[in-house]
């Protein structure tokens, strides 16, 4: 038994030695395709491994375990997979690896003496068979180059038979564990300029006079998932006629770097638009198409790509998703709300649930439809409780498309504009087949195939396990946004606006008093743009202002200011600003200025609140310019009191988008420290038991009603705090600006 073929010596039946795909792979080669080079460690170098390490008898052992234990199935899964990535390769195997490896690069004229680039995918011997073909079971290394790299990849690619998901889905569809193997395939890696996908048949409609493309410029994982929108392309499978195209606007392209890391590459605005393929390149992948189905006798989905004006096939499988029966779309007159590209047949109507992030996938009851920028693996749990899927991006070949066809469920997608268009709550039916969305309910129900209750118990406790945190920075000068910005962070967690007051030098009373709001309004739009602009597309949350009585004395016309023996208690935050409410208005208006110039990614809140009238009341006037809070305009609390902690259940109730812990004022409130008096600084303590019992209290309860959870106080930059907070579940932190790195390394 050989532990490494080349492709030339590959069989199309030896699916137990090379796997399913490796089979295809070296299929195609030996019939004349144009497949990139490759050798492949077979499922026997990987037994080699197995016993050699002595592995095998510790693995397989552990996979007695009860999978509907899913805790225990994830310890165990982890258990396995890091044995294998620590676990040295026997010296033999890995000189033979080596040697492979540089034949392969010396195939390369213009590197002769380089290490070349290649892909490491897993090929396992129970994967790609034709019921089989589920999105992302194993994994795929792509630009690696170097020894060490590659031997890590291959580990990983071992390692990967062992997914606490893989484990599960062997299990209940009856592969056993011993006689599933996996084999590596290491192909070289073209740098593609074109890459694409190629149905053979119309996925959509059976239809098998037809062929489906789709392409990208650059690398195609791209287009695999969902990232870009291809151009899709549809042709006459006989004669290569083309019979419709829909240009996509190409956003980017995912390109190799000189170092070899796979980077966006942003397009000029006159590529974005321009067609990917020209009509020569149109007919070569055609004429290829046709001969690989021929030659299969069975429709093929085809990975594709150009470099330097050459056609490779990086890979081709049986398409697996077609529809035995077309479940026929409804005819209507009536003008759809949405168009987009069919990917998944069949209609259904329901409630539309937008998803913004992985954070409010808790909406998505049975039954609704699922609208979102693009679906991840992380949100399979919900879509299987969808009766259909509307993303804003993708093609027929995303991510949403793949599972929504294996789901059976009605999809579709790259309809630019879905999360804009449609609304939370309202009643749309989908057709899936046409690819048009319509308001209401329309007849035509189509049965689902849901996954079975276990497999969908499985995969939340995963996506928990996954859950991913935000990491948001304080910004409260629009003169460190850019630096803000770059921390790469998701988002402005807390913008104090009395800092930019305070550089003018002048109290809002004053403006109130000169009747010049207009100016105040100027100065807050002119600062808060620079931020908003700074982190476009994520979330910048600005605070009310929060002007305590001795804190901004010095200021142009603070001499009316009110003398208070306790101003930490006193006349500031929303308590002042709903008696002042010419200021707070003009503060909303400022924000409506900046939504008006697109600038939809600023949210507000409110800072010292202790009441429910405190909220409604600041809605009210939130309305009078013009935003409806929650809808049009992210509206939260800060929990600096302990009596907006305990009444949160009723905030939740009454309606907030999120709330954030300020827990500089909170913790003082709650342990009767006042943060500012240096004698009780040992006193002083965000984690005292009693602060931390009442925000894990409120993080539980704001859970169950879908509201974020984030945190802008100083202690989110305190590394156990931050840890504790995350082990609670919380939705974001916000850090300072220095505190970024540090913080980032605990998520
Ligand atoms: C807080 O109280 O935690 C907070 C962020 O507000 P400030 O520091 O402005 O009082
Ligand atoms: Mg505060």
């Amino acid at each position: 038994m050989r532990n490494i073929l080349w492709l030339r010596d590959v069989k199309k039946e030896d699916i137990n030695i090379v796997g399913g795909k490796g089979a295809h792979l070296g299929e195609m080669y030996n019939a004349g395709f144009p497949v990139p080079e490759a050798f492949i460690i077979t499922a026997q170098a990987f037994k080699e491994f197995m016993e050699k390490t002595k592995l095998k008898e510790k693995i397989y052992g552990f996979l007695k375990v009860d999978i509907e234990d899913t805790q225990q199935l994830d310890k165990i899964s982890r258990e396995i997979r890091e044995s294998i990535e620590k676990a040295e390769i026997p010296k033999f195997l890995e000189k033979e690896i080596i040697d492979a490896y540089k034949d392969l690069s010396e195939e390369e004229p213009s590197s002769l003496f380089e290490p070349c680039f290649v892909a490491v995918r897993s090929s396992a011997t129970t994967e790609d068979l034709e019921q089989a073909s589920f999105a992302g079971q194993q994994e795929t290394f792509l630009n690696v180059k170097g020894n060490d790299a590659l031997i890590e990849a291959i580990k990983k690619c071992w390692a990967s038979l062992f997914t606490a998901r893989a484990i599960y889905y062997r299990a209940r569809h009856g592969f056993s564990h011993e006689n599933s193997f996996i084999a590596v395939i290491v192909q070289k890696m073209m740098n593609f300029d074109k890459s694409g996908v190629i149905f053979t048949i119309n996925p959509l409609t059976n239809n098998e006079k037809e062929i489906i493309i789709e392409a990208v410029f650059g690398l195609g994982e791209g287009i695999v998932s969902g990232a870009i929108e291809p151009d899709h392309y549809v042709l006459d499978k006989e004669t290569g006629k083309l019979l419709d195209s829909r240009i996509g606007i190409k956003n980017f392209a995912v390109v190799r770097s000189s170092e070899g890391k796979t980077i966006k590459k942003e397009l000029f605005d006159e590529d974005k638009k321009k067609q990917v393929l020209l009509d020569y390149e149109l007919r070569k992948a055609w004429e290829y198409a046709v001969k690989i189905e021929k030659y299969y006798h069975f429709p093929q989905d085809i990975e594709f790509g150009f470099e330097a004006g050459n056609f490779y096939v990086v890979q081709s499988r049986p398409v697996t998703t077609t529809k035995k029966e077309m479940k026929d779309s409804f005819r209507t007159e009536e003008v759809p709300l949405l168009l987009g590209l069919p990917a998944s047949s069949g209609v259904a109507s329901g409630r539309v649930r937008i998803i913004h992030s992985l954070q409010e996938l808790s909406k998505v009851q049975q039954g609704d439809i699922l609208v979102t920028k693009m679906t991840s693996p992380d949100m399979v749990v919900a879509m299987q409780k969808a009766s259909a899927i509307v993303t804003d991006e993708g093609g027929v070949t995303c991510h949403a498309a793949i599972v929504s066809r294996e789901l059976g469920i009605p999809c579709v997608v790259g309809t630019k504009k879905a999360t804009r268009i449609l609304k939370d709550g309202m009643i749309v039916t989908v057709d899936g087949s046409a690819g048009k969305i319509y308001s209401g309910y329309k007849q035509l129900e189509v049965p689902k195939e849901i996954i079975s209750e276990e497999m969908r118990i499985a995969w939340e406790e995963m996506k928990k396990k996954r859950r991913k945190v935000d990491l948001k920075v304080n910004c409260d000068l629009p003169e460190i946004a850019e630096r803000a910005a770059a921390t790469n962070a998701d988002g402005v967690g807390l913008v104090r606006i009395e800092f930019m007051i305070a550089e003018k030098g002048i109290h809002p009373v004053f403006y109130l008093q000169e009747k010049r709001l207009d100016d105040y309004k100027t100065l807050l739009v002119s600062g808060l743009e620079k931020i908003a602009s700074a982190f476009k597309g994520k979330p910048v949350w600005v605070r009310t202002s929060d002007m305590r009585t001795d804190e901004y004395r010095n200021l142009k016309g603070a001499d009316t200011e009110p003398k208070e023996d306790n101003p930490m208690l006193g006349w500031h935050g929303i308590r002042r600003s709903l008696e002042q409410e010419e200021i707070l208005r003009a503060e909303f208006e400022a924000i409506k200025v900046l939504h008006d110039k697109g600038y939809n990614n600023v949210g507000v809140m409110l800072p010292f609140l202790i009441s429910i009238e405190e909220l409604k009341r600041a809605k009210v006037v939130m309305r009078k310019v013009g935003l409806e809070p929650c809808k049009d305009i992210e509206f939260g609390v800060m929990l600096e009191t302990p009596a907006a902690c305990l009444i949160i259940e009723d905030l939740c109730l009454e309606g907030i988008s999120f709330v954030s812990f300020g827990t500089n004022d909170l913790t003082q409130l709650v342990l009767g420290v006042d943060r500012n008096n240096e004698k009780l600084a040992s006193l002083y303590n965000e984690m005292h038991p009693a602060v931390l019992r009442l925000i894990e209290m409120v993080i539980n309860t704001c859970k169950r009603y879908g509201v974020k959870t984030s945190i802008c106080g100083q202690a989110a930059s305190n590394p156990e705090m931050a840890r504790w907070l995350i082990e609670k579940g919380i939705d974001s932190l916000s850090v300072n600006i220095d505190s970024v790195e540090r913080i980032r390394s605990l998520l």
